[in-house]
Protein backbone atom coordinates (compact mmCIF):
# COMPACT_ATOMS: atom_id res chain seq x y z
CA UNK A 1 0.00 0.00 0.00
CA UNK A 2 2.90 2.43 1.39
CA UNK A 3 4.83 1.48 -2.09
CA UNK A 4 2.00 2.34 -4.37
CA UNK A 5 1.65 5.64 -3.21
CA UNK A 6 5.42 6.24 -3.17
CA UNK A 7 5.71 4.90 -7.26
CA UNK A 8 2.50 7.15 -8.26
CA UNK A 9 4.41 10.55 -5.86
CA UNK A 10 7.63 9.49 -7.83
CA UNK A 11 6.04 9.39 -11.02
CA UNK A 12 3.85 12.77 -9.73
CA UNK A 13 7.57 14.02 -8.93
CA UNK A 14 9.03 14.24 -12.55
CA UNK A 15 6.47 15.97 -14.31
CA UNK A 16 7.39 19.26 -15.74
CA UNK A 17 4.90 21.73 -14.26
CA UNK A 18 5.90 24.96 -16.49
CA UNK A 19 5.61 22.60 -19.91
CA UNK A 20 2.31 21.20 -18.86
CA UNK A 21 0.73 24.01 -17.79
CA UNK A 22 1.67 26.17 -20.79
CA UNK A 23 0.59 23.16 -23.20
CA UNK A 24 -3.37 22.87 -21.12
CA UNK A 25 -3.23 26.80 -20.88
CA UNK A 26 -3.20 27.09 -17.47
CA UNK A 27 -1.77 28.73 -15.11
CA UNK A 28 1.46 27.03 -13.59
CA UNK A 29 0.18 27.76 -10.02
CA UNK A 30 -3.44 26.58 -10.51
CA UNK A 31 -1.66 23.08 -12.14
CA UNK A 32 0.96 22.76 -9.04
CA UNK A 33 -1.75 23.38 -6.21
CA UNK A 34 -4.42 20.47 -8.33
CA UNK A 35 -1.66 18.37 -8.47
CA UNK A 36 -1.07 18.55 -4.60
CA UNK A 37 -4.90 17.95 -3.93
CA UNK A 38 -4.31 14.74 -6.04
CA UNK A 39 -0.65 13.81 -3.92
CA UNK A 40 -2.53 14.56 -0.79
CA UNK A 41 -5.78 11.95 -1.40
CA UNK A 42 -3.18 9.29 -3.24
CA UNK A 43 -3.49 6.72 -0.04
CA UNK A 44 -8.01 7.19 -0.26
CA UNK A 45 -7.75 6.37 -4.06
CA UNK A 46 -5.40 3.74 -4.01
CA UNK A 47 -6.74 2.13 -1.64
CA UNK A 48 -10.46 2.53 -3.37
CA UNK A 49 -9.66 0.66 -6.06
CA UNK A 50 -9.00 -2.72 -4.30
CA UNK A 51 -12.54 -3.73 -4.37
CA UNK A 52 -12.97 -2.36 -8.11
CA UNK A 53 -12.23 -5.91 -10.03
CA UNK A 54 -15.54 -7.46 -8.91
CA UNK A 55 -18.38 -4.88 -10.59
CA UNK A 56 -15.95 -5.63 -13.66
CA UNK A 57 -16.31 -9.13 -13.64
CA UNK A 58 -19.84 -8.85 -13.81
CA UNK A 59 -20.22 -6.32 -16.42
CA UNK A 60 -17.93 -8.69 -18.85
CA UNK A 61 -19.96 -11.62 -18.03
CA UNK A 62 -22.77 -9.85 -19.11
CA UNK A 63 -21.72 -8.37 -21.90
CA UNK A 64 -19.65 -11.46 -23.11
CA UNK A 65 -23.55 -13.14 -22.59
CA UNK A 66 -24.74 -10.65 -25.70
CA UNK A 67 -22.20 -11.04 -28.12
CA UNK A 68 -22.82 -14.83 -27.55
CA UNK A 69 -26.26 -14.64 -28.44
CA UNK A 70 -25.42 -13.28 -31.61
CA UNK A 71 -22.75 -15.84 -32.39
CA UNK A 72 -25.32 -18.49 -31.28
CA UNK A 73 -26.94 -18.35 -34.59
CA UNK A 74 -25.48 -16.42 -37.54
CA UNK A 75 -26.25 -19.20 -39.95
CA UNK A 76 -29.90 -20.78 -40.45
CA UNK A 77 -30.33 -24.28 -39.53
CA UNK A 78 -33.19 -24.73 -42.25
CA UNK A 79 -30.63 -23.07 -45.52
CA UNK A 80 -27.78 -22.36 -44.25
CA UNK A 81 -27.69 -19.03 -45.16
CA UNK A 82 -26.55 -16.08 -43.15
CA UNK A 83 -29.41 -14.73 -40.30
CA UNK A 84 -29.47 -10.87 -39.64
CA UNK A 85 -31.38 -8.95 -37.41
CA UNK A 86 -34.62 -8.25 -39.04
CA UNK A 87 -36.99 -5.55 -36.68
CA UNK A 88 -38.49 -5.64 -33.63
CA UNK A 89 -41.72 -6.85 -32.05
CA UNK A 90 -44.07 -6.68 -28.97
CA UNK A 91 -45.26 -9.90 -27.37
CA UNK A 92 -46.85 -10.14 -23.97
CA UNK A 93 -44.53 -10.86 -21.12
CA UNK A 94 -45.62 -13.74 -20.11
CA UNK A 95 -42.97 -14.37 -17.20
CA UNK A 96 -44.52 -10.95 -15.43
CA UNK A 97 -47.73 -11.92 -15.80
CA UNK A 98 -47.04 -15.37 -14.04
CA UNK A 99 -45.01 -13.80 -11.58
CA UNK A 100 -47.08 -10.60 -11.22
CA UNK A 101 -49.98 -10.25 -12.79
CA UNK A 102 -51.73 -8.05 -10.98
CA UNK A 103 -49.14 -5.63 -12.20
CA UNK A 104 -51.56 -5.72 -15.20
CA UNK A 105 -50.96 -6.89 -19.26
CA UNK A 106 -47.10 -6.08 -19.35
CA UNK A 107 -45.60 -6.22 -22.96
CA UNK A 108 -41.67 -6.85 -23.68
CA UNK A 109 -40.43 -6.30 -27.13
CA UNK A 110 -38.41 -9.04 -29.04
CA UNK A 111 -35.64 -9.22 -31.63
CA UNK A 112 -36.65 -11.03 -34.63
CA UNK A 113 -33.85 -12.52 -36.84
CA UNK A 114 -34.42 -13.94 -39.37
CA UNK A 115 -32.39 -16.05 -42.43
CA UNK A 116 -31.64 -13.70 -45.61
CA UNK A 117 -32.22 -16.38 -47.52
CA UNK A 118 -35.12 -18.28 -46.61
CA UNK A 119 -36.86 -15.87 -44.08
CA UNK A 120 -36.53 -18.57 -41.76
CA UNK A 121 -37.09 -16.97 -38.00
CA UNK A 122 -34.43 -18.10 -35.46
CA UNK A 123 -36.25 -18.76 -32.40
CA UNK A 124 -33.85 -16.58 -29.61
CA UNK A 125 -33.53 -16.82 -26.24
CA UNK A 126 -36.30 -14.38 -24.53
CA UNK A 127 -38.48 -15.70 -27.11
CA UNK A 128 -38.33 -19.16 -25.91
CA UNK A 129 -38.37 -17.62 -22.37
CA UNK A 130 -41.81 -16.09 -23.17
CA UNK A 131 -42.96 -19.25 -24.33
CA UNK A 132 -42.05 -20.78 -21.64
CA UNK A 133 -43.85 -18.48 -18.91
CA UNK A 134 -46.54 -18.50 -21.53
CA UNK A 135 -47.09 -22.40 -20.85
CA UNK A 136 -46.57 -22.51 -16.96
CA UNK A 137 -48.92 -19.27 -16.95
CA UNK A 138 -51.40 -21.64 -18.38
CA UNK A 139 -50.16 -24.21 -16.43
CA UNK A 140 -50.73 -22.81 -13.04
CA UNK A 141 -53.94 -20.35 -14.14
CA UNK A 142 -55.35 -24.30 -14.93
CA UNK A 143 -54.44 -25.36 -11.64
CA UNK A 144 -56.40 -21.83 -9.87
CA UNK A 145 -59.71 -23.46 -12.05
CA UNK A 146 -59.40 -26.66 -10.72
CA UNK A 147 -58.98 -25.14 -7.11
CA UNK A 148 -61.53 -22.47 -7.64
CA UNK A 149 -64.40 -25.06 -9.06
CA UNK A 150 -63.82 -28.36 -6.84
CA UNK A 151 -63.03 -26.85 -3.72
CA UNK A 152 -63.95 -23.39 -3.45
CA UNK A 153 -67.60 -24.43 -5.61
CA UNK A 154 -67.24 -20.99 -7.72
CA UNK A 155 -69.04 -20.74 -10.44
CA UNK A 156 -67.96 -20.20 -13.97
CA UNK A 157 -68.30 -16.15 -14.11
CA UNK A 158 -66.80 -15.87 -10.59
CA UNK A 159 -64.01 -18.37 -11.38
CA UNK A 160 -62.98 -16.17 -14.65
CA UNK A 161 -62.90 -13.05 -11.87
CA UNK A 162 -60.39 -14.47 -9.80
CA UNK A 163 -57.96 -15.55 -12.55
CA UNK A 164 -58.38 -12.01 -14.26
CA UNK A 165 -57.69 -10.36 -10.78
CA UNK A 166 -54.53 -12.70 -9.81
CA UNK A 167 -53.44 -13.16 -13.13
CA UNK A 168 -53.84 -9.77 -15.12
CA UNK A 169 -55.95 -11.78 -17.99
CA UNK A 170 -59.06 -12.95 -18.15
CA UNK A 171 -59.65 -16.94 -19.63
CA UNK A 172 -62.68 -17.62 -21.87
CA UNK A 173 -66.20 -19.46 -20.27
CA UNK A 174 -65.43 -21.70 -23.13
CA UNK A 175 -61.84 -22.43 -21.48
CA UNK A 176 -63.37 -22.75 -18.17
CA UNK A 177 -65.67 -25.32 -18.97
CA UNK A 178 -64.15 -27.60 -21.28
CA UNK A 179 -61.38 -27.46 -18.50
CA UNK A 180 -63.83 -28.32 -15.80
CA UNK A 181 -65.29 -31.72 -17.54
CA UNK A 182 -61.84 -33.03 -18.39
CA UNK A 183 -60.65 -32.67 -14.99
CA UNK A 184 -64.59 -34.45 -14.17
CA UNK A 185 -63.41 -37.27 -16.10
CA UNK A 186 -59.93 -37.60 -15.18
CA UNK A 187 -61.57 -37.78 -11.24
CA UNK A 188 -63.60 -40.04 -12.31
CA UNK A 189 -61.11 -42.43 -14.01
CA UNK A 190 -58.93 -41.83 -10.97
CA UNK A 191 -61.60 -42.60 -8.48
CA UNK A 192 -62.92 -45.94 -10.35
CA UNK A 193 -58.77 -47.09 -10.51
CA UNK A 194 -58.59 -46.73 -5.90
CA UNK A 195 -59.71 -50.28 -5.84
CA UNK A 196 -57.01 -51.49 -7.90
CA UNK A 197 -54.06 -50.68 -5.24
CA UNK A 198 -52.75 -51.74 -2.64
CA UNK A 199 -54.72 -50.46 0.74
CA UNK A 200 -55.16 -50.84 4.55
CA UNK A 201 -58.28 -53.02 5.02
CA UNK A 202 -61.42 -51.78 4.53
CA UNK A 203 -63.92 -53.88 5.86
CA UNK A 204 -67.53 -51.56 5.81
CA UNK A 205 -69.21 -50.52 2.27
CA UNK A 206 -71.20 -47.44 3.48
CA UNK A 207 -73.67 -46.35 1.03
CA UNK A 208 -76.40 -43.89 0.43
CA UNK A 209 -78.00 -41.95 -2.01
CA UNK A 210 -78.15 -37.75 -1.55
CA UNK A 211 -80.25 -35.00 -3.88
CA UNK A 212 -77.90 -32.10 -4.11
CA UNK A 213 -80.11 -29.41 -4.82
CA UNK A 214 -80.38 -30.12 -9.09
CA UNK A 215 -83.17 -28.14 -10.42
CA UNK A 216 -85.81 -30.04 -12.40
CA UNK A 217 -83.62 -33.25 -12.61
CA UNK A 218 -84.83 -36.53 -11.95
CA UNK A 219 -81.81 -37.80 -10.69
CA UNK A 220 -80.00 -38.29 -7.42
CA UNK A 221 -76.69 -39.18 -6.44
CA UNK A 222 -75.50 -42.34 -4.87
CA UNK A 223 -72.40 -41.99 -2.55
CA UNK A 224 -70.15 -45.13 -1.55
CA UNK A 225 -67.35 -45.16 0.93
CA UNK A 226 -65.87 -46.57 3.04
CA UNK A 227 -65.41 -46.77 6.96
CA UNK A 228 -61.91 -44.49 6.75
CA UNK A 229 -64.55 -41.92 5.39
CA UNK A 230 -62.47 -42.22 1.30
CA UNK A 231 -65.33 -41.88 -1.57
CA UNK A 232 -64.99 -44.97 -3.35
CA UNK A 233 -67.80 -43.92 -5.85
CA UNK A 234 -70.18 -41.09 -7.08
CA UNK A 235 -72.48 -41.86 -9.71
CA UNK A 236 -75.18 -40.15 -11.04
CA UNK A 237 -78.62 -42.32 -10.47
CA UNK A 238 -81.30 -42.28 -13.14
CA UNK A 239 -82.95 -45.34 -12.37
CA UNK A 240 -82.59 -46.57 -9.24
CA UNK A 241 -83.16 -50.03 -9.78
CA UNK A 242 -80.52 -50.54 -12.37
CA UNK A 243 -78.01 -47.70 -11.64
CA UNK A 244 -77.60 -48.59 -7.82
CA UNK A 245 -76.76 -52.59 -8.22
CA UNK A 246 -74.52 -51.29 -11.10
CA UNK A 247 -72.42 -49.13 -9.00
CA UNK A 248 -72.20 -51.42 -6.14
CA UNK A 249 -70.80 -54.02 -7.81
CA UNK A 250 -68.31 -51.71 -9.38
CA UNK A 251 -66.66 -50.48 -6.55
CA UNK A 252 -66.63 -53.97 -4.94
CA UNK A 253 -63.94 -54.75 -6.45
CA UNK A 254 -59.87 -55.39 -6.37
CA UNK A 255 -58.37 -54.94 -3.22
CA UNK A 256 -61.58 -53.46 -1.46
CA UNK A 257 -63.45 -56.28 -0.43
CA UNK A 258 -65.95 -55.35 2.12
CA UNK A 259 -67.39 -57.45 4.38
CA UNK A 260 -70.47 -55.34 6.07
CA UNK A 261 -72.78 -53.03 4.40
CA UNK A 262 -74.15 -49.81 6.43
CA UNK A 263 -76.88 -47.93 5.56
CA UNK A 264 -80.09 -46.53 6.59
CA UNK A 265 -83.73 -47.99 6.93
CA UNK A 266 -84.44 -48.01 3.21
CA UNK A 267 -85.98 -51.32 2.37
CA UNK A 268 -84.48 -51.73 -0.78
CA UNK A 269 -80.91 -51.00 -0.56
CA UNK A 270 -80.51 -54.96 0.36
CA UNK A 271 -82.62 -55.81 -3.15
CA UNK A 272 -79.94 -53.59 -4.83
CA UNK A 273 -77.02 -55.44 -2.74
CA UNK A 274 -78.36 -58.70 -3.81
CA UNK A 275 -78.96 -57.96 -7.38
CA UNK A 276 -75.20 -56.55 -7.69
CA UNK A 277 -74.12 -60.07 -6.14
CA UNK A 278 -72.58 -59.28 -3.39
CA UNK A 279 -73.02 -61.20 0.07
CA UNK A 280 -72.24 -58.41 2.53
CA UNK A 281 -73.84 -58.86 6.27
CA UNK A 282 -76.24 -55.89 5.72
CA UNK A 283 -76.23 -53.33 9.08
CA UNK A 284 -78.31 -50.43 9.97
CA UNK A 285 -77.15 -47.00 11.14
CA UNK A 286 -77.65 -46.54 14.76
CA UNK A 287 -78.96 -43.28 14.44
CA UNK A 288 -82.20 -44.22 11.66
CA UNK A 289 -82.85 -47.03 14.13
CA UNK A 290 -83.38 -45.10 17.06
CA UNK A 291 -85.39 -42.83 14.74
CA UNK A 292 -87.58 -45.97 13.67
CA UNK A 293 -88.44 -46.59 17.05
CA UNK A 294 -89.15 -43.30 18.14
CA UNK A 295 -91.36 -42.84 15.37
CA UNK A 296 -93.61 -46.56 16.68
CA UNK A 297 -93.98 -44.29 20.23
CA UNK A 298 -95.12 -41.04 18.30
CA UNK A 299 -97.92 -43.09 15.83
CA UNK A 300 -98.31 -44.90 19.70
CA UNK A 301 -99.39 -41.40 21.04
CA UNK A 302 -100.97 -39.93 18.07
CA UNK A 303 -103.47 -42.75 17.37
CA UNK A 304 -105.29 -43.30 21.10
CA UNK A 305 -108.75 -44.04 20.84
CA UNK A 306 -111.22 -42.12 22.80
CA UNK A 307 -113.57 -44.22 24.81
CA UNK A 308 -116.40 -40.80 25.65
CA UNK A 309 -120.21 -40.85 26.45
CA UNK A 310 -122.34 -39.77 23.60
CA UNK A 311 -122.98 -36.64 22.74
CA UNK A 312 -120.31 -34.73 23.86
CA UNK A 313 -119.37 -32.06 21.94
CA UNK A 314 -116.49 -31.80 19.52
CA UNK A 315 -114.16 -29.35 21.56
CA UNK A 316 -114.99 -31.77 24.56
CA UNK A 317 -113.90 -34.48 22.05
CA UNK A 318 -110.92 -32.89 21.57
CA UNK A 319 -109.93 -31.87 24.94
CA UNK A 320 -110.59 -35.57 26.13
CA UNK A 321 -108.27 -36.73 23.25
CA UNK A 322 -105.58 -34.28 23.91
CA UNK A 323 -105.50 -35.03 27.87
CA UNK A 324 -105.25 -38.89 27.01
CA UNK A 325 -102.44 -38.37 24.29
CA UNK A 326 -100.77 -36.25 27.72
CA UNK A 327 -101.00 -38.68 29.46
CA UNK A 328 -99.99 -41.90 27.33
CA UNK A 329 -97.35 -39.82 26.74
CA UNK A 330 -95.82 -40.24 30.16
CA UNK A 331 -96.69 -43.02 31.04
CA UNK A 332 -94.02 -44.18 27.90
CA UNK A 333 -91.42 -41.18 28.27
CA UNK A 334 -89.24 -43.70 31.03
CA UNK A 335 -89.73 -46.85 28.13
CA UNK A 336 -88.25 -44.49 25.74
CA UNK A 337 -85.48 -43.37 28.02
CA UNK A 338 -84.78 -47.08 28.09
CA UNK A 339 -84.74 -47.19 24.19
CA UNK A 340 -82.26 -44.23 24.19
CA UNK A 341 -80.78 -45.89 27.40
CA UNK A 342 -79.85 -49.22 25.34
CA UNK A 343 -78.07 -47.58 22.37
CA UNK A 344 -75.75 -45.29 24.47
CA UNK A 345 -72.07 -46.42 24.64
CA UNK A 346 -71.30 -48.33 27.04
CA UNK A 347 -74.29 -50.55 27.22
CA UNK A 348 -73.73 -52.06 23.29
CA UNK A 349 -74.02 -55.45 25.31
CA UNK A 350 -76.99 -55.61 26.87
CA UNK A 351 -78.58 -53.27 23.98
CA UNK A 352 -81.13 -56.33 22.75
CA UNK A 353 -82.02 -57.34 26.46
CA UNK A 354 -82.70 -53.79 27.39
CA UNK A 355 -84.71 -53.11 23.82
CA UNK A 356 -86.74 -56.52 24.45
CA UNK A 357 -87.43 -55.55 28.33
CA UNK A 358 -89.16 -52.43 26.89
CA UNK A 359 -91.62 -55.19 25.00
CA UNK A 360 -92.60 -57.23 27.92
CA UNK A 361 -92.75 -53.79 29.81
CA UNK A 362 -95.18 -52.58 26.96
CA UNK A 363 -96.91 -55.83 27.09
CA UNK A 364 -97.30 -55.84 30.88
CA UNK A 365 -100.70 -54.64 32.04
CA UNK A 366 -99.73 -54.11 35.71
CA UNK A 367 -96.87 -50.93 34.08
CA UNK A 368 -99.43 -49.72 31.69
CA UNK A 369 -103.04 -50.22 30.54
CA UNK A 370 -103.07 -52.17 27.33
CA UNK A 371 -104.91 -49.92 25.08
CA UNK A 372 -105.01 -50.93 21.49
CA UNK A 373 -102.87 -48.25 20.50
CA UNK A 374 -100.25 -49.49 23.04
CA UNK A 375 -100.04 -53.38 22.13
CA UNK A 376 -100.28 -51.90 18.36
CA UNK A 377 -97.37 -50.34 19.86
CA UNK A 378 -95.70 -53.64 21.48
CA UNK A 379 -96.44 -55.75 18.76
CA UNK A 380 -94.88 -53.38 16.23
CA UNK A 381 -92.12 -53.37 18.16
CA UNK A 382 -91.18 -56.57 18.69
CA UNK A 383 -91.84 -57.27 15.08
CA UNK A 384 -88.76 -54.55 14.62
CA UNK A 385 -86.45 -56.39 16.89
CA UNK A 386 -86.76 -59.37 14.96
CA UNK A 387 -85.93 -58.23 11.94
CA UNK A 388 -83.09 -55.82 12.61
CA UNK A 389 -81.80 -57.24 16.30
CA UNK A 390 -79.37 -60.31 15.08
CA UNK A 391 -78.13 -57.22 13.02
CA UNK A 392 -78.02 -54.49 15.76
CA UNK A 393 -75.79 -57.18 18.00
CA UNK A 394 -73.24 -57.41 14.71
CA UNK A 395 -73.02 -53.30 14.23
CA UNK A 396 -72.33 -53.09 18.54
CA UNK A 397 -70.32 -55.77 18.36
CA UNK A 398 -68.18 -54.60 15.92
CA UNK A 399 -68.15 -50.84 17.04
CA UNK A 400 -66.49 -52.68 20.09
CA UNK A 401 -64.04 -54.97 19.29
CA UNK A 402 -63.07 -53.30 16.40
CA UNK A 403 -63.81 -49.64 16.24
CA UNK A 404 -66.29 -49.42 13.08
CA UNK A 405 -68.69 -46.95 12.72
CA UNK A 406 -72.23 -47.60 14.02
CA UNK A 407 -73.72 -44.65 12.11
CA UNK A 408 -73.71 -43.31 8.53
CA UNK A 409 -72.59 -39.95 9.36
CA UNK A 410 -69.48 -39.66 8.13
CA UNK A 411 -71.28 -40.40 4.91
CA UNK A 412 -73.79 -37.88 5.58
CA UNK A 413 -71.37 -35.05 5.78
CA UNK A 414 -69.76 -35.92 2.49
CA UNK A 415 -73.18 -35.51 1.56
CA UNK A 416 -73.04 -31.94 2.84
CA UNK A 417 -69.89 -30.93 1.32
CA UNK A 418 -71.50 -32.44 -2.41
CA UNK A 419 -74.52 -29.33 -1.26
CA UNK A 420 -73.16 -26.11 -2.37
CA UNK A 421 -71.55 -27.81 -5.49
CA UNK A 422 -75.03 -28.44 -6.53
CA UNK A 423 -75.47 -24.73 -8.03
CA UNK A 424 -72.78 -25.38 -10.43
CA UNK A 425 -74.00 -29.20 -11.14
CA UNK A 426 -77.07 -28.43 -12.13
CA UNK A 427 -75.93 -26.20 -14.84
CA UNK A 428 -74.62 -29.71 -16.63
CA UNK A 429 -77.67 -31.08 -18.68
CA UNK A 430 -76.67 -34.41 -18.77
CA UNK A 431 -76.61 -36.88 -15.31
CA UNK A 432 -72.79 -38.06 -17.03
CA UNK A 433 -71.06 -34.61 -17.06
CA UNK A 434 -73.35 -34.07 -13.14
CA UNK A 435 -71.42 -37.33 -12.51
CA UNK A 436 -67.97 -36.76 -13.53
CA UNK A 437 -68.00 -32.98 -11.90
CA UNK A 438 -69.09 -34.79 -8.45
CA UNK A 439 -66.06 -37.24 -8.62
CA UNK A 440 -63.94 -33.81 -9.22
CA UNK A 441 -65.30 -32.74 -5.99
CA UNK A 442 -64.98 -36.30 -4.73
CA UNK A 443 -61.68 -36.46 -5.23
CA UNK A 444 -60.68 -33.29 -4.05
CA UNK A 445 -62.43 -34.56 -1.00
CA UNK A 446 -60.69 -37.64 -0.49
CA UNK A 447 -57.01 -35.92 -1.02
CA UNK A 448 -58.27 -32.70 1.94
CA UNK A 449 -56.05 -33.28 5.07
CA UNK A 450 -58.29 -32.19 7.89
CA UNK A 451 -57.42 -29.46 9.79
CA UNK A 452 -59.75 -29.96 12.78
CA UNK A 453 -62.22 -32.57 14.37
CA UNK A 454 -61.40 -35.66 14.67
CA UNK A 455 -59.38 -36.52 11.47
CA UNK A 456 -57.26 -33.75 12.03
CA UNK A 457 -54.07 -33.61 10.17
CA UNK A 458 -54.83 -37.00 7.76
CA UNK A 459 -56.71 -37.08 4.37
CA UNK A 460 -59.21 -39.86 3.81
CA UNK A 461 -56.39 -41.26 1.19
CA UNK A 462 -53.56 -41.77 4.11
CA UNK A 463 -56.29 -42.93 6.61
CA UNK A 464 -57.68 -45.58 3.75
CA UNK A 465 -53.58 -46.45 3.62
CA UNK A 466 -53.81 -45.92 -0.52
CA UNK A 467 -50.54 -46.91 -2.34
CA UNK A 468 -49.94 -43.65 -3.66
CA UNK A 469 -47.21 -45.36 -6.23
CA UNK A 470 -49.87 -47.68 -7.01
CA UNK A 471 -52.77 -45.00 -7.27
CA UNK A 472 -49.87 -42.78 -9.71
CA UNK A 473 -50.10 -39.57 -7.89
CA UNK A 474 -49.51 -38.00 -4.82
CA UNK A 475 -52.37 -35.10 -4.66
CA UNK A 476 -55.44 -33.94 -6.65
CA UNK A 477 -53.67 -32.30 -9.24
CA UNK A 478 -51.67 -34.41 -10.33
CA UNK A 479 -54.28 -37.23 -10.56
CA UNK A 480 -56.26 -35.29 -12.63
CA UNK A 481 -53.32 -33.69 -14.86
CA UNK A 482 -52.79 -30.45 -13.87
CA UNK A 483 -48.92 -30.92 -12.55
CA UNK A 484 -47.48 -27.51 -11.41
CA UNK A 485 -45.59 -25.72 -14.08
CA UNK A 486 -41.80 -26.67 -14.61
CA UNK A 487 -40.12 -23.25 -15.12
CA UNK A 488 -36.54 -22.69 -14.64
CA UNK A 489 -36.20 -20.10 -11.45
CA UNK A 490 -32.98 -18.79 -13.65
CA UNK A 491 -35.55 -17.10 -16.38
CA UNK A 492 -36.99 -15.51 -13.93
CA UNK A 493 -33.86 -14.01 -11.72
CA UNK A 494 -31.82 -13.09 -14.83
ZN1 LIG B 1 -32.55 -19.93 -44.35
Amino acid sequence: MAEKVQSVQIAMGQINIEAAAREAGVPPSTLRYDLNKVAAALPEILVNLKPGPKPEEKATAARGSMPALEEGAPICPVCGGKVTKNGTYWVLNWLLLLTAGWLGVQRARIQRRRCRECGHEIITPERAQQAEARQAWWCQVNRLLGLSRFKLALSVRKTQTLVQFVYGRPVSIGHINRLTQRVGRSAEAALARLAACRQGVARFLLYDETYPKMKQRAYSLGVAICEQGLIRSVRCIVRKGKDIPAQLRDVVSGHFQPAYFLTDLDVLFNKYMRQAGLQLTHLRDRVHLIRQIVRLFDEAVRDVTLDVPKGLPFQDRKKQRQLKRRLLRRRLQPMLNLVFKAFTPGYESVCLLLLEGVVSQLSDPACIIQTSSVQSLTRRLHRFLNKHGPAINTLLQLAVEQGTPTTTNALESKNGIFKPFSRIAKFFPLPERCQSFFAGVALMENFDVKTRGLHQGTSAMQRAEINLDDFGASDFFTAVGLPKPQISLAHITD
